[in-house]
């Protein structure tokens, strides 16, 4: 597997890997999280539902506020949706009746 970048989100300087599963910048002190195996798998099914993980790690809480968001947005369209398939549906109604 190619190495992961291991690079300090503050300020960009190069991180070094040590056994501890983090890592602290030598230039500006930011602890990072350098990710294993189980957690890129994670990060992997988390993108392909459309959620990336953000630099910080993610608390569960967050996820689920970003899934009620996502669904509420969902239902917003839905909602729009209906209101279009109504506004035609009335459209066609207006015209059976005046053409007929
Ligand atoms: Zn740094």
């Amino acid at each position: 597997m190619e190495p992961r970048s291991l690079i300090c989100p503050h300020c960009g300087a190069r991180l070094t890997p040590g056994p501890d599963p983090r890592a602290r910048c030598e230039h500006c002190g930011t602890v990072s999280e350098i990710l294993g195996e189980g957690a890129l798998r994670t990060a992997r099914v988390l993108e392909q539902i459309g959620l990336r993980l953000p630099e910080k790690p993610m608390t569960l809480d967050d996820i689920d506020a970003e899934l009620r968001e996502r669904e509420a947005a969902a239902n917003a369209r839905r909602n729009t949706a209906l209101v279009i398939v109504l506004a035609v549906l009335g459209t066609l109604a207006l015209l059976v009746l005046l053409l007929r």
